[in-house]
């Protein structure tokens, strides 16, 4: 597939929620569906609908998944530094859908937890339905786009409880975007994270104990990938606090920087 950018945006001219395509800093409507058919597109879509420009819209999380698969220790320097071992097999936990914000809104800080920290980790964004991977299938043929994610956690109440749940999932604690970005090869890609401009975290992704294609086919294993559905792969070394006033930066090499500001919560 050819290099696209996707988003999802509010219209205000039909006061609907689109998928769009950005070019030239416009962006173009595409048709309800469209977005999960360009896999099957042999070139991109008709860019027929009058364009946006970009500065007049308000971008959206680019996806709104039935899910967020998140994958924990994958990267061996990151299990490390919280002192775990690393798995033999993906460790996997869900983060719910209303956790998800978009790219320049606000992580918000809660009540409950005195140690909040970012984790800046590429995403991967399904873009077919798919179940039971088999062996001859290639599980990239699955994939819409990467994305960038902030798997946000309150590190405190983790190494509290057994499960992650609570830690991983209060709202806001999924800054998703700001783009899907089409065409890219997700084996060796730098992920940087920044909070306040200071570099907190860089990796490549080619250190993944279990890289992208053989997490989607495990995952698969598992439980259906629906379009939409986002994969968030893992976090490298370097996770640390989020204070109000901050501002943290996940920048994934060829996909895109996603910016979102840190709030108390009132
Ligand atoms: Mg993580």
């Amino acid at each position: 597939m050819t290099n696209m950018q996707l988003c999802r945006f509010y219209e205000p001219t039909s006061e609907q929620t689109r998928f769009g395509l950005l070019k030239d800093g416009a962006i173009y409507p595409l048709a309800d569906g469209e977005l999960f058919n360009l896999l099957d597109l042999p070139e991109l879509p008709g860019l027929s609908a009058k364009p946006h420009d970009q500065s007049d819209v308000k971008l959206l999380a680019p996806v709104s998944p039935s899910k967020i698969v998140c994958v924990g220790r994958n990267y061996k320097d990151h299990a490390a530094e919280l002192g775990n071992p690393m798995p033999d097999e993906p460790l996997l936990f869900l983060k719910p859908p209303s956790a998800i914000i978009g790219h320049e809104e606000a992580i918000k800080l809660p009540a409950a937890s005195s140690r909040v920290e970012h984790e800046g980790e590429l995403g991967v964004v399904i873009g077919r339905r798919t179940h039971g991977l088999g062996d001859s299938e290639n599980p990239l043929d699955y994939v819409l786009g990467y994305t960038c994610v902030n798997d946000v956690t309150a590190r405190d109440l983790q190494r509290r409880d057994v499960q992650f749940t609570r830690a991983k999932s209060f709202d806001t604690f999924c800054p998703i975007g700001p783009f899907i970005v089409t065409g890219v090869d997700p084996f060796d890609l730098q992920v940087e994270t920044r909070v306040n401009g200071q570099m907190r975290q860089r990796g490549r992704t080619a250190a993944m104990a279990f890289p992208v294609s053989y997490l989607i086919r495990y995952i698969s294993h598992i439980m259906t990938l629906e379009p939409g559905d986002v994969i968030s792969t893992g976090t490298p070394a370097g996770v640390g606090p989020l204070l109000a006033g901050d501002l943290c930066e996940v920048e994934v090499e060829n996909v895109g920087t996603l910016g979102n500001p840190v709030r108390a919560s009132k």
